[in-house]
């Protein structure tokens, strides 16, 4: 079976992680911090904060934010249910943005189109989480500048864009918003496993996520009063325990390495399948500042639902796991018993019933993309 996604191992990686094995710090130790500079200087952030799991890294984000009950966050319904649940987590309404039906990305369009009125209403978010589908970056500038406007924060979802580009800037400087949070997931760019990362320019930020990452517990005393010995620790704030381990660390900073190699790999890849798919599919569009894709997916389009469910289910008799990206995150079960309802994100709903994901990963061969290319062409795609 050809999978969709799949990480990338080798010796060098395998050898870092024993390297910490064989060391006294499987947790704690100097290895995270190496990693969260590694990952720094690679996007040039300000500050990171390496933790459990990117959804983890959401909800830091979120709360670091001061995200609470009565506040209001907004999302793209095209992205992993972790892009809302951060937000309730934190007890905040939740509520979703319509996408651009060509880049699957949040449409700048529809986000202002609901800013004019919500700020009409006083339903004005506080906080805005955009997703980096696929690896594009979404038109930050502009949600900069409404940002800046109506005076919300911004959170970038970069699960699916690390290594990515925009404006010939690293996604992750955070240029264009508060935090950016990336995923180590086994799927994703550079693998830990599981794993995440807060990454900021604001000081104040990143020492909050840092305390919430361990359980809001401080060794600093300053000038404490109930400091009273070297033991003495301090719980600040309701915290959690979403640290990341040193072998995980160790890995993402293996992968990182081997970062440059990853996206040059999955840009001849998707070149191969643009040259072999032809003028007949649709093909992932390219916006022109965005032009630095971290290619996380590779989507292409189908006229509708029926065929891709055709096109599916034709890759999986011969051995290849296509997948889809997104179901509308508002359709889930959960979302419904908060009020929401089919129709309520058109064009979300629309890519949902067409996208078909095909394998993208550095362990796929041309051979492969051949093959892949050849079921799809074998039926009317082109
Ligand atoms: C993978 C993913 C997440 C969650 O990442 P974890 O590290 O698994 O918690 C969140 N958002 C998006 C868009 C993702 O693809």
């Amino acid at each position: 079976m050809i999978p969709y996604a799949c990480p990338d191992i080798n010796q060098d990686d395998i050898s870092a992680v024993i390297e910490v094995l064989r060391t006294d710090w499987l947790t704690q130790g100097p290895v995270v911090p190496r990693f969260e500079r590694a990952v720094v200087d690679y996007c040039q952030a300000g500050f990171g904060v390496a933790v459990s799991s990117a959804t983890a890294a959401l909800h830091l984000a979120c709360l670091a934010l001061q995200v609470g009950p009565g506040s209001r966050v907004w999302t793209s319904p095209n992205t992993f249910v972790a892009s809302a649940n951060c937000a309730r987590y934190c007890g905040a309404e939740v509520d979703f943005v319509d996408i651009d039906a060509e880049t699957g990305n949040l449409s700048v369009l529809s986000l202002s189109t609901k800013l004019v009125i919500a700020s009409q209403n006083g339903t004005l978010p506080q906080v805005l989480v955009v997703v980096h589908f696929a690896g594009q970056a979404c038109e930050m500038a502009e949600i900069a500048r409404l940002a800046q406007q109506y005076g919300f924060k911004v959170i970038e979802d970069a699960s699916h864009a690390l290594g990515a580009c925009y404006q010939g800037e690293p996604v992750g400087n955070c240029r264009f918003s508060d935090i950016t949070v990336f995923s180590f997931h086994a799927v994703k760019l550079v693998a830990c496993g599981e794993g995440g990362m807060a990454c900021c320019k604001d000081p104040a930020l990143a020492e909050r996520m840092r305390l919430l990452r361990s359980h809001g517990v401080t060794r600093e005393h300053g000038a404490d009063e109930a400091w009273d010995g070297p033991w003495y620790y301090q719980q600040q704030l309701l915290g959690f325990n979403y640290r990341m381990t040193e072998m995980q660390a160790a890995l993402g900073l293996s992968q990182l390495a081997r970062l440059p190699q990853f996206l040059q790999q999955r840009r001849q890849l998707v070149a191969q399948y643009t040259a072999l798919l032809g003028s007949g599919a649709v093909l992932p569009l390219q916006t022109p500042e965005a032009e630095a894709s971290a290619w996380h997916l590779y989507v292409v389009r189908c006229r509708d639902a029926e065929e891709r469910r055709y096109y599916f289910e034709q890759l999986r008799v011969n051995d290849i796991a296509a997948n889809v990206h997104y179901i509308p995150v508002y359709w889930q079960p959960y979302y419904c018993t908060l009020g929401f309802e089919r129709g309520y994100c058109l064009q979300a709903e629309l890519y949902y019933a067409t996208a078909l994901t095909l394998p993208l990963h550095t362990r796929l061969g041309t051979v492969d993309v051949e093959q892949i290319v050849s079921v799809l062409n074998s039926g009317e795609f082109a």
